[in-house]
């Protein structure tokens, strides 16, 4: 990193995400990634006063630039690869019988399903994260491409969610014992940066991405910021990939919507015919569906969760508000619905620079070499817990 402005590393005693992400900003033997998620644009504005919904993409490059990041790219690039990735999986489950599959873009839901429901573990899809996607190519890919090495690359992530931080430090999203990423600050301590370095977002022309690897995204990256946005993603790539033409109504409208549980039945065409999807926002509705796959009572072929209302618009990690919840998500909400009308290209498997991707390193989705980098596994954690419950009470009735 190159560092424009006055360091503050070390007029602080508290050592906190915040100054991690400064010292690795500022010190010039390393090379900064910024990488921030679909909703994060249009819910930052908040903190510097602007409406809710207000799309601030390009005042964060330019914030990003001005605090001397190296390079800054986006997350939504990675949410088309998960589409990629998800989508081959999908329907490789779909031709051997094995239904329903789950999203795990969402660390909170993969966290419940290992603590509350690991009999469910083998369903989720185990495609990573966009952040994760993100950060493992940002190590692999990268580095190949421009020639720097990887361990000189350090990657931040700025998340609306708390939860990122915890998937950021799980064991299996690590390579030789470095964590892909390596910090991840949520919309709300990025505000706090930005106001301690004297930038207000307010007053700051906007600016382009520059990157010419992994910034580009479609409309359905954009939308997975939303409730039901992974999955509108996911079944306009899917319908392509099965009958070799784009969807007519690239909207599926019958997928969005607030309730807490939506289901539709969409025809993917083709071999497959009518499939039926399930979007579920919030942990109650989620332990109901859960609830009614393991009893046998709904026969799902793919099913969407997010864990907080409303999926990543209202984010645990952004301005909140208890008292106009709904107006503010549906805000941000429509701005994101109407990045993807006017993005010039909406699927997943026609951004230029995924072909790329695939072209240049990874082959093809699913491959073994995508498999090895962009997939994980999950473990049984409610047996994990059980252990360490028991060893505790072990140790207390030794030691008595
Ligand atoms: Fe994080 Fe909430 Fe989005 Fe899940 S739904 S990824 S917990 S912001």
């Amino acid at each position: 990193g190159q560092c424009v402005l006055v360091c503050p590393t070390g007029a602080l005693g508290e050592r906190d995400e915040i100054d991690k992400a400064l010292d690795f900003i500022c010190d010039p033997e390393l090379t900064t990634v910024i990488q921030f998620a679909p909703a994060v644009r249009v819910a930052f504005g908040e903190e510097f006063g602007m409406p809710a919904g207000t799309n601030v993409e390009g005042q964060m490059i330019s914030a990003c630039r001005k605090i001397g990041v190296d390079i800054i790219l986006d997350t939504n690039f990675a949410a088309d690869v998960v589409i990629m990735e998800e989508g081959i999986e999908l329907l490789n489950r779909l031709k051997s019988g094995t239904k329903p599959t789950f999203t795990s873009c969402c660390p909170a839901w993969v966290n419940f399903a290992e603590i509350h429901y690991p009999d469910i573990l083998p369903l989720l899809s185990s495609t990573k994260s966009p952040q994760q996607v993100l950060s493992t190519l940002s190590k692999t890919y990268l580095p190949e491409k421009m020639g720097i090495s990887p361990d000189k690359i350090r990657v931040i992530s700025i998340m609306p969610c708390t939860a990122k931080k915890d998937e950021a430090v799980r064991p299996q999203l690590s390579q030789d014992g470095r964590p892909d990423t390596d910090v991840v600050l949520t919309t709300r301590e990025f505000a706090r940066l930005l106001r301690r370095e004297g930038i207000d977002l307010k007053h700051i022309e906007p600016s382009s991405f520059d990157d010419p690897y992994m910034s580009e995204y479609s409309g359905a990256g954009a939308i997975f910021g939303t409730t039901g946005g992974v999955m509108e993603a996911a079944i306009r790539t899917l319908y392509a990939v099965i009958n070799d033409k784009e969807l007519d109504e690239i909207e599926l409208t019958q997928l969005r919507g607030f309730e807490g549980v939506r289901s539709a039945t969409v025809d993917l065409g083709g071999p497959f015919g009518k499939v039926k999807v399930a979007m579920c926002h919030g942990l109650s509705e989620t332990r109901t569906i859960v609830e009614t796959i393991l009893n046998r009572e709904t026969d799902f072929d793919f099913i969407e969760i997010m864990a907080c209302p409303g999926g990543c618009v209202d984010g645990g990690g952004s301005l909140r508000s208890k008292k106009s919840y709904l107006p503010q998500a549906q805000a941000r909400r429509e701005t994101i619905y109407n990045v993807d009308r006017t993005t010039k290209v909406r699927q997943s498997h026609n951004n230029e620079q995924v072909k790329s991707l695939y072209k240049d390193f990874l082959e093809a989705p699913n491959s073994e070499k995508a498999r090895h980098l962009l997939h994980t596994h999950y473990s049984d954690r409610h047996r994990d817990m059980q252990h360490t419950v028991k060893e505790i009470w072990d140790d207390i009735t030794m030691s008595t």
